[in-house]
């Protein structure tokens, strides 16, 4: 049998750590020519140097997903070396600080919203007409838990990642005659540097969270990204402008 994303080629944002990583290094194992974009560049030609050690392909780019410019020139840069694009990962994201509404400064919650809501809209906006020129494809948002919940002292990043679930139903819904399937991923607490970072200024609550999830452990990178590839994948052909929760159980409580 063929490796499922054989001659395809994928777009992943925020590929330089964590989520993003496991998603690229797992695309690229099942076939897939990788664009992989992030603002860190070390942490991209990292992810590229892993990949090219298994005889993968990838190619970097260092953008802020916030920057329209910058977005389309990395969507023009796929489309004259790769020709086309068939899988898109909108992966990007940022927590912002943790802070009650009445003291969370506006240009945290601006920036947390350019990131994490703008970022993916503007992933989108570009790669659906390369996409649909590439005779259909599909599109991966990843936004959170706090997508269905409301995290006390998290505003920012809660409303971005709601955002983030209408938007991608709405694209879905525009696409999906098109061919072009539209979905996202909801992690719950993921084992990778974005959470550590955070663990080490509150280890206490990192402690409880996990207690609290009904796995009693935080999720790793490649279970997330299982999920996300299995979503962009022709085995899910009839799923779109679903998100689809991967979090322990931790959602399940209520
Ligand atoms: P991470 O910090 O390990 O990786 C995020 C990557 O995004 C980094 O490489 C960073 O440089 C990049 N990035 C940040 N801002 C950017 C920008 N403006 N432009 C381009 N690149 C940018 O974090 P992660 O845990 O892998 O998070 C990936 C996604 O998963 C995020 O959207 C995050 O909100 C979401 N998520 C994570 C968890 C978790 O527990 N780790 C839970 C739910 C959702």
């Amino acid at each position: 049998m063929f490796p499922p994303f054989l001659k395809k080629v994928a777009a992943v944002t925020g590929a330089g750590s964590g989520i993003g990583r496991a998603i690229a290094l797992g695309l690229a194992r099942e076939g897939a020519t990788v664009h992989l974009a992030d603002r860190n560049a070390d942490g991209l030609a990292e992810t590229a140097a892993l990949i090219r050690a298994e005889d993968g392909r990838a190619f970097t780019t260092e953008l802020d997903v916030s920057s329209e410019v910058q977005v389309v020139g990395w969507v023009e840069q796929i489309g004259s070396i790769s020709g086309r694009l068939d899988a898109a990962f909108n992966n990007a994201g940022i927590t912002g600080p943790a802070k009650r509404i009445e003291h969370y400064p506006l240009e945290d919650f601006q920036r947390v919203v350019a990131v994490n809501l703008q970022g993916v809209f503007l992933g989108m906006k570009h790669q659906i007409p390369l996409i649909k020129r590439s005779g259909g494809g599909s599109i991966v948002n990843t936004a959170s838990v706090a997508a269905l919940t409301g995290p006390g002292g998290m505003s920012a990043y809660a409303a971005s990642k709601h955002g983030v679930q209408g938007l991608t139903r709405v694209v879905a819904m525009e696409n999906a005659a098109d061919g072009i399937r539209v979905n996202a991923i909801a992690p719950g607490w993921t084992e990778t540097p974005m959470v550590a970072a955070n663990s080490q200024q509150n280890p206490g609550f990192a402690a409880l969270t996990q207690t609290a999830i009904p796995a009693k452990r935080g999720g790793r990178p490649e279970e997330i990204a299982a999920a996300a590839i299995w979503l962009a994948s022709d085995t899910a052909s009839y799923v779109t402008g679903q998100m689809l929760t991967v979090d322990g159980g931790m959602t399940i409580g209520g």
